[in-house]
Parts: C-alpha cells; sequence; structure tokens
C-alpha cells in the first residue's frame, strides 16, 4: 500500500517547500489518522507530533466535536459571502469572540484563509490606512531578515529569507529588513540583554536612514518561528516600544504561530508586553482543522479606514468561510474549556521547559531554549563555542530530523537546530516520551557526526 500510495504522489503531487526530484526519489511517508498528540504512517508506524501539524493543531488531532460542528453549519449554511452587504452567524460570532479574546485594542477582524493572506492584507491595509489619513508616501514596511510571514508575494516580501526573495522577485517594492534578535547566532561576544538592545536599535537606524515621513509599519513575529524560533532577550521588545512610542508608525505583530496560547498566554504579545496596531492570525485560530487567517485590527486603525469611511479594495471569496468560522469557533471553546493556554503556563509548559533544558547539557547541544511550547536545540560541533559551524550548514539539522522522525517523534530542522511545537493538550507521560525519544535522537546524531 505504502510503495502505492508514494509511486502516486511522486507522479502528481508537487510538495510545498520541496526538492521534488530529491523526496521522490527517497518517498514520501504518507500519514494516515491523528489523534490527540499522534500521527499514524501508512505502514502503521504511530509518531508524536512534535510540531502539532505545522505549529498549528494546538488541540490536538482528531477531535469529533470539530466534526460535529462542522457538519452542523454544513447542513445549515455551506458557504456565502460578506461582500454583497451580507454576513452570516459564524462570522459574526467567531468576530465577537475574536474581540473578546485578543488584547483589548483590538475589536474588529478582518478575515482571510491563511497567514499568507493576512500579511498581505496587512501590507494594503497599512498603505490604505495612512492615504486614508492623507499620507501616502509612508508606504514603506520595516521586516526582520530571517523572518517568515507567509509565501505570496506580499507574505514572501515581508520574510526576510533568502531562498524565498531568489524565486520570482522578491521582495516587491517599499519593504526594508533589519537584523533578527539571535542572540545565539549573531550575538558575538555581548550578553543577551545587551544583544536585544542592539538588535532593537537596528529599527531606530533603519528609521533615521529611510525617514520616519515614509515609514508605515514595523511587523515582526514576538518569537521568530520558522526562522528557527528565536525567542528574543528580554530587552528587545521594550526597546522597539521605546523607539516606537513617539513616532508614527504601525506596529504589526503578526502571531500566526505565537497565538491561541503557544507561548502560555493567548496571544505572544501578552508574553511579551507588545501593543501592536493589527494583528495578522491563523493556524491555532482553527488549529488548522479548516483554512481560516484573519487581521485583528486595533481601534486606532479602524477609527480612520472604518471612521474616515471609503472602500478597502480587498477580499476573498472565503473571507468567513462559514464552514471554517463554525470550527474556529468550536476550537476557542476547546481551548477555553478546556483551560489549555492556562495549562500551558503553569503546568505542561513548565514541565516540559525543564526536560527541554536539561537537553543543553547534550555534547551536541549549544543551546536549549523554549517558551510556551515553542522550542529549539542549536546543535554545534564544538560546545561550548556558540559558532554554528558545521561545514554544510543544514546537513546535520536534517539528519537529527530524520532521525527523530524515525524514532517517533516528528521535529523539524532549521539549519543545525531541531524546532519543536506540539499540541497544546500534551501530557506528561507524551512529554516525557517526547523528551526520551528527543534524547535518543541526539545521541543518535551524535554518533553519526562523530564517524
Ligand atoms: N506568518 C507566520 C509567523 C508563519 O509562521 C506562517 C507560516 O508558517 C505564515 C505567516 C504563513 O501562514 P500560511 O502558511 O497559513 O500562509
Amino acid at each position: 500500500l505504502t510503495a502505492d500510495y508514494r509511486a502516486r504522489d511522486a507522479a502528481h503531487h508537487m510538495h510545498p517547500f520541496s526538492d521534488m526530484k530529491a523526496l521522490n526519489a527517497e518517498g514520501s511517508r504518507v500519514i494516515v489518522r491523528g489523534e490527540g498528540a499522534w500521527i499514524w504512517d501508512s505502514d502503521g508506524n504511530r509518531i508524536l507530533d512534535g510540531m502539532a501539524g505545522l505549529w498549528c493543531v494546538n488541540i490536538g488531532h482528531g477531535r469529533k466535536e470539530i466534526a460535529e460542528a462542522i457538519q452542523r453549519q454544513m447542513a445549515e449554511l455551506s458557504y456565502y459571502n460578506a461582500f454583497f452587504k451580507t454576513t452570516h452567524p459564524p462570522a459574526i460570532a467567531l468576530a465577537e469572540t475574536l474581540a473578546r479574546l485578543t488584547p483589548p485594542q483590538f475589536n474588529h477582524v478582518f478575515f482571510v484563509n491563511s497567514g499568507s493572506e493576512a500579511n498581505d492584507t496587512v501590507i494594503r491595509m497599512v498603505r490604505h490606512y495612512w492615504a486614508t489619513r492623507g499620507k501616502p508616501e509612508k508606504s514603506v514596511l520595516i521586516a526582520r531578515h530571517n523572518a517568515y510571514h507567509g509565501s505570496t508575494m506580499g507574505g514572501g516580501s515581508l520574510g526576510g529569507m533568502k531562498p524565498i526573495h531568489e524565486q520570482g522577485g522578491l521582495p516587491i517594492p517599499g519593504i526594508h529588513h533589519i537584523a533578527q534578535p539571535y542572540w545565539f547566532g549573531e550575538g558575538g561576544d555581548t550578553t543577551p540583554e545587551e544583544f536585544g538592545i542592539i538588535a532593537a536599535r537596528a529599527l531606530e537606524t533603519a528609521i533615521e536612514e529611510i525617514g520616519e515621513d515614509k515609514i508605515g509599519a514595523f511587523v515582526a513575529e514576538p518569537i521568530q518561528g520558522a526562522g528557527g524560533v528565536i525567542i528574543p532577550p528580554s530587552t528587545y521588545w521594550p526597546e522597539i516600544a521605546r523607539i516606537l512610542k513617539d513616532r508614527d508608525i504601525l506596529l504589526v505583530a503578526d502571531e500566526v504561530i505565537t497565538g491561541f496560547g503557544r507561548t502560555g498566554n493567548w496571544f505572544g504579545s501578552e508574553t511579551f508586553g507588545i501593543e501592536a496596531d493589527l494583528m495578522p492570525i491563523a493556524k491555532g485560530l482553527s488549529s488548522g482543522y479548516l483554512p481560516i487567517g484573519g487581521v485583528m485590527v486595533s481601534d486606532k486603525v479602524a477609527d480612520v479606514i472604518i471612521g474616515e469611511g471609503g472602500d478597502f479594495n480587498h477580499g476573498f471569496t472565503y473571507s468567513a468561510h462559514p464552514l471554517a468560522a463554525a470550527a474556529a469557533l468550536e476550537n476557542l471553546r476547546i481551548i477555553e474549556n478546556e483551560k489549555l493556554v492556562e495549562r500551558v503556563r503553569d503546568d505542561i509548559g513548565p514541565y516540559l521547559q525543564k526536560k527541554w533544558l536539561a537537553l543543553g547539557d547534550h555534547p551536541l547541544v549549544g543551546e536549549a531554549r523554549m517558551t510556551g511550547l515553542m522550542g529549539a536545540l542549536e546543535l554545534v560541533p564544538n560546545k561550548p563555542s556558540r559558532a554554528l559551524a558545521f561545514p554544510d550548514t543544514g546537513k546535520v539539522g536534517t539528519i537529527a530530523r530524520d532521525f527523530s522522525f524515525r524514532n517517533g517523534l516528528v521535529m523539524r530542522a532549521v539549519r543545525d537546530s531541531l524546532i519543536l511545537s506540539p499540541p497544546l493538550t500534551l501530557t506528561h507521560e507524551e512529554a516525557d516520551h517526547l523528551i526520551a525519544v528527543a534524547s535518543k535522537t541526539l545521541d543518535d546524531t551524535h554518533a553519526e557526526v562523530k564517524r
């Protein structure tokens, strides 16, 4: 069966972010079932999903309540749009729920289908906001190197990843990138606290060079996720706030990964004390059961683009799709009812963090870091030096990731680090198992690298 699946997959299916020639030669892993924190492949192997799908299945796989909520909505109204002066109950209820759960400045949401679309919407909304305020020249958005904001033309442009920019002529005009607060890789001899200030001041320098009168917004993930779980030093976000305080520049916190409990609060903005003007969300909004995203719009921005009137010429056929909205509502109900955010903050978060940070003692690990339930292990050849000095960057990370999968745990490789982001429903026993497999994976990788 697996061989048949693989052959048919190789014949017709182009995977995202994949070298298809290499993948077809190796054969895809065929995932056939999911329940809780576990997935099963077509050979019957049970694997712990340490990535919650793609940082999204916050409530775990296979929840019947979501299937039932989607079915109920399907029988009532499976589709309608919000273009024709129309709306529908799931959109109304979801917008209202999001206004309640997000930080207090957010009372409006613009619905989209993905994180990429949310960030494309941000670019257009920021420019529309400033044009409405009579300052269309404030069209530049500053984002960060190594950020990931999606792979559409807009999202890929805001993101700061070279391999994405190199394909398709990105970034689009008006996007500027500054340094990321990556102390482990780029902090040199500084302390993390010193480096947090230095990295934040890259924003001040960029503002002085480009001119405040040209800049519409600064866009950043509270924790850079796909860039390698770059947890900023404690000084970073306060310094960004100081820099933006008396300047007329919008702050956009991309919470596509860090939202919905991942960092131990509802939003990463709360974990780091960020007061954003716009907030892209997706992934954990529906725990991936159906595609849906949004941009949370603060009163400051809504007062202009709603208050001043005029069309915002933007939207999608499936903005606020009733089935996706129903799935999201049920997902949020589960997160609230089961107190999953509090669980990450007070229970499973600290429990897993302690064991994960202890993996930092392994001879292959230069740094273990984790906030809430998102973490990274930096693999290095010459501990205790922080130099990211494996000769062929990414090779050791890939070896480790493949060992992990074979050992029964999904982790992701970013350069030579291993990334973890399990469902928020992870039990203590599953956490123990996860750490045992991660530890064995480090041993296997270490033995392989030394050969
Ligand atoms: N923004 C962030 C911070 C992300 O991590 C991602 C995806 O990983 C996106 C945006 C893009 O989301 P999507 O893949 O749903 O388009």
